[in-house]
């Protein structure tokens, strides 16, 4: 079969012993990005998991690595996608999430894609349009510890199916970042899997339970744990830091910082905080630092958050998630994602 790539080695059906004695063993058989296409009972039919878009997102290879040496034979074809392996192959493996010089993958899935990273994305995306599996599933792992969640454009019944498959909590946002779960916008069903913690023993047994019910069912597009009631958090809004921002994790202020959160504050991911609830500390000479739109720019930071002296709590009540605790991430991402506690909309 030719798959049109240079960029991604095709590697056909690999046996158990082929995929090595180790996920470092197995990600260096693979030296690069890699699609592993795995046939299954019903060869008319396919299905697509990707996984280590981010280099430091081990949870998606490991259950895969799990599920090849095991030998298991998916209902239908299995289409598996291994982003940034050279990212993760990098000392301390599984340590950087995109290399210093490029740009983060999985913001790369829609133009321009003029520079090695966007070609890889849209290397991927058309790989998925030769082969139309029926659905994708992206696994990450959460850059804090916290809960296993999905993300999704759309919600209907094949996006809920497919979310029931690994967790209960469904995140649905129109917010277009050039992630690969924009991919549903071609009609094909795509979520993404956040296991929960690259450090958390759970998230790869998530992520390897979740493979295994999508890759042996008959059918995973009709919703049928219909005892798993799904938490449903629309339209998120992000909070930004503006470039020049400075953040520090401490518990006390940091007077040289403009943004302090204590380091406990991802504890707050997913549960409901009241606007009683300090979350740490912002300078007010600093406070057009925070930024917090929605996707179509509007901005409601004064929905989101107020400012009372120097101490930040929320405006009202929220749920708020994928809160991160490196400063990094913060800065070339997001702080957290935010939602009404209440369902109400931002905008
Ligand atoms: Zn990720």
């Amino acid at each position: 079969m030719s798959l049109g790539s240079p960029l991604i080695r095709y590697w056909y059906h690999p046996s158990p012993q082929m995929v090595g004695e180790s996920v470092e063993a197995f990600l260096r058989e693979m030296a690069g990005p890699t699609l592993i296409h795995i046939p299954g009972r019903d060869r008319s039919r396919a299905r697509a998991i990707c996984t280590l878009l981010h280099g430091n997102e081990p949870s998606g290879t490991r259950a895969l690595f799990r599920f090849l040496q095991e030998g298991i034979e998916p209902a239908v074809d299995l289409l598996c996608f291994f982003g940034s392996v050279q990212t993760a192959l990098q000392e301390p493996l599984f340590f950087y999430r995109h290399l210093p010089q490029e740009r983060d993958l999985n913001r790369c899935f829609r133009e321009p894609f003029d520079d090695p990273q966007g070609r890889l994305a849209k290397a991927i995306l058309d790989i998925l349009q030769e082969l139309n599996p029926e659905a994708l599933i992206d696994i990450h792992n959460t850059s804090g510890m916290g809960p296993c969640f999905a993300v999704s454009m759309k919600q209907d019944p094949a996006h809920d199916a497919l979310t029931s498959l690994f967790t209960e909590r469904m995140l649905v946002t129109g917010l277009k970042l050039g992630a690969l779960f924009e991919y549903s916008e071609r009609n094909v069903p795509t979520v993404t899997i956040e296991c929960g913690g690259a450090q958390d023993p759970r998230a790869d047994q998530i992520a390897y339970e979740g493979i295994l019910r999508y890759a042996t069912r008959e059918d995973v597009l009709t919703p049928v744990d219909a005892d798993w009631d799904l938490e449903i958090l629309r339209e998120p809004v992000r909070l930004e830091l503006r470039e020049d921002a400075s953040i520090t994790y401490s518990e006390a202020e940091d007077v040289y910082a403009d943004i302090t959160l204590p380091p406990d504050v991802e504890h707050h991911n997913f549960g409901r905080i009241n606007p009683d609830v300090a979350l740490g500390w912002v300078k007010p000479e600093s406070w057009d630092k925070l930024i917090v739109h929605t996707p179509a720019g509007v901005d409601v930071k004064d929905k989101v958050l107020k400012l009372e002296g120097n101490r930040l709590y929320p405006a009202q009540a929220l749920k708020l998630f994928m809160i991160t605790t490196n400063a990094t991430i913060a800065k070339s991402d997001c702080l957290f994602y935010a939602v009404t506690d209440n369902g109400s909309h931002l905008a």
